[in-house]
């Protein structure tokens, strides 16, 4: 065994070697000053595993190689057809060991492993399927019918390509990176976030596998403010697309500015669901609990405000607090019945148990949870799912990002009333609606300022369709066809046809 690869065993049973090394030229190395970052199980608080950290002097390694790859002839007049192959075979390769990657998933991150395994890897697969489709679908246009001339488009890619993940979704947030980049030609040097480096290291091995050329996906730990500011000043980088906070996301704007490198953004937000009198309220509850809870509330689009129109409002707070207590099983990861598992970090633990109390102080009403949840031998960083009502619109809790399960309900008079407190925020990422009524279901999913409405569910995200947001939610479009202009630049060729005069 090389030492650059530990034997571990998941918590539910599967020995393997965990690589951990950096992962430039499709090689595991060892980083230039020997850092590492150690990996905690957040249910257990014990250590998994170390792995080398990327230091400035690696991330520079790391985008040469990326350089080298993208001019070398293996890559650069690769046809779609075959980058499309090579994806679909890395895409099969993840489905073949979805349940190591699951079980390293809930193990580094905490959600538990039947989501990981039925909602994290299938999106993981499918994101990287569906853009191996498009690999050979990326067509430019000829532009006729102008005299003595034709002008035509050719789609290229971007180039190198740096790309900067968050902790909350590890292996779905690099396929929906990786996918439409590979897609599009580029080579890519993508660091994951220092809270969750382990199930990302095995993709890098299905990568080699899979067969992409040395340098073409290059992938270094490492911490934000190193590894993750190294890469985006660098000057050969010519893009950067992160997702993570909006606070990250502003000095990312300004180092990438040094070289105006092309950005797109993905962050945060603090999505309102509307619940309006004539909704279906079991269905409203439900998705309410779904659109907070899910993933220990730490999903960019979690449905954190709840509105709920005044005349139902009482009714709708009694049946949600029930389902929630009824249905928000808090516990180990790798327990079957368990709904949510510890939060990914001590101190995303710390942060969330602090803005509880900046809620009570503030004088919200605390309607369920507002505690920890002690898990197994009193380890792991678990809190109560946790219901505000009674807040007003200047408290924290309601303007502010928990990334969390804590969600705050609040009332709407009427329908202007509703989009009026929908939009006052400064994010704009998701919004629910929900009402039986078609005609306002439509009229309300237009006035909201969001990237993506839900009617009638919350949370809904599918690799067919565009995601991101507007406001300081993000710049650009992940997943669907949209994700594709965010990764390929359009060449124009205009084709003198006649000796015309030289006038434009
Ligand atoms: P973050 O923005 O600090 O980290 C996200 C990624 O950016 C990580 O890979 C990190 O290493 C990297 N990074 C951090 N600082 C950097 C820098 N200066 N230059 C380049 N890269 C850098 O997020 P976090 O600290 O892990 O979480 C803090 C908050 O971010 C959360 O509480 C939540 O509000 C938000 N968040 C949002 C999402 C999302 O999907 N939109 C995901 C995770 C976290």
């Amino acid at each position: 065994m090389s030492n650059l690869s530990v034997p571990l065993q998941t918590p539910n049973g599967h020995r393997y070697n965990q690589p951990t090394g950096l992962f430039i030229n499709n090689e595991f190395v060892k980083s230039s000053t020997g850092q590492k970052i150690t990996s905690i199980s957040p249910s257990s608080e014990a250590e998994i595993v170390s792995v080398y950290a990327a230091s400035g002097q690696d991330v520079d390694t790391a985008v040469r190689a990326a350089r080298k790859a993208l001019n070398d002839k293996s890559w650069k007049l690769m046809s779609g057809t075959e980058r499309g192959k090579l994806m679909a075979k890395l895409a099969d390769l993840i489905e073949s060991k979805k349940e190591l990657l699951a079980s390293t998933e809930a193990w580094d991150n905490g959600k538990p492993y039947a989501v990981a395994l039925e909602e994290d890897l299938p999106e993981t697969f499918n994101t990287i399927r569906y853009y191996s489709g498009w690999a050979d679908k990326l067509h430019g246009q000829v532009i006729g019918g102008i005299q003595g001339k034709f002008a035509y488009t050719i789609r290229q890619p971007i180039g190198v390509v740096a790309q900067i993940i968050p902790w909350n979704y590890p292996l779905s947030m690099a396929a929906w990176k990786l996918g439409p980049a590979l897609a599009c030609g580029n080579t890519v040097v993508l660091k994951p976030a220092e809270q969750t480096p382990v199930s990302i290291l095995l993709l890098a091995e299905l990568i080699k596998e899979a067969g992409f050329p040395p340098g073409v996906v290059n992938i270094v730990n490492g911490l934000g403010r190193e590894a993750g500011s190294a890469l985006v000043q660098h000057p050969d980088v010519d893009k950067v697309a992160f997702t993570g906070s909006t606070a990250t996301a502003r000095e990312i704007m300004k180092m990438a500015a040094g070289t105006l490198k092309n950005i797109t953004l993905e962050t945060g937000g603090k999505s309102p669901l509307l619940v309006f009198n004539d909704a279906d309220l079991e269905e409203a509850v439900k998705w309410s609990h779904i659109g907070i809870m899910s993933n220990q509330g730490q999903i960019c689009t979690s449905t954190s405000r709840v509105l709920v129109q005044e005349d139902i409002y009482d009714k709708f707070v009694a049946a949600f607090v029930a389902h929630t207590k009824n249905t928000s099983v808090v516990g180990d990861p790798f327990n079957k019945d368990t709904f949510q598992g510890p939060q990914v970090t001590k101190s995303q633990y710390d942060k969330i148990l602090s803005y509880v109390k900046i809620g009570k102080s503030e004088g919200a009403t605390l309607a369920a949870g507002g505690e920890a949840h002690r898990g197994d031998g009193g380890k792991g960083f678990y809190i109560q799912p946790t219901i505000f009502t009674n807040v007003k619109e200047d408290m924290k809790v309601y303007r502010e990002e928990i990334f969390g399960p804590v969600v705050v309900v609040t009332k709407f008079s009427d329908e202007d009333d509703a989009i009026r407190r929908a939009n006052d925020t400064t994010y704009g990422l998701g919004a629910a609606v929900f009402t039986r009524d078609i005609e306002k279901a439509h009229r309300v999913a237009a006035e909201i300022q969001a990237g993506m409405v839900w009617v009638n569910s919350s949370q809904d995200s599918d690799y067919r369709v565009p995601f991101g947001g507007v406001k300081q939610s993000g710049i650009g479009r992940e997943l669907g066809e949209a994700g594709l202009k965010e990764y390929s630049q359009v060449k124009a060729i205009h084709v003198n046809m006649t000796s015309r005069d030289c006038k434009l």
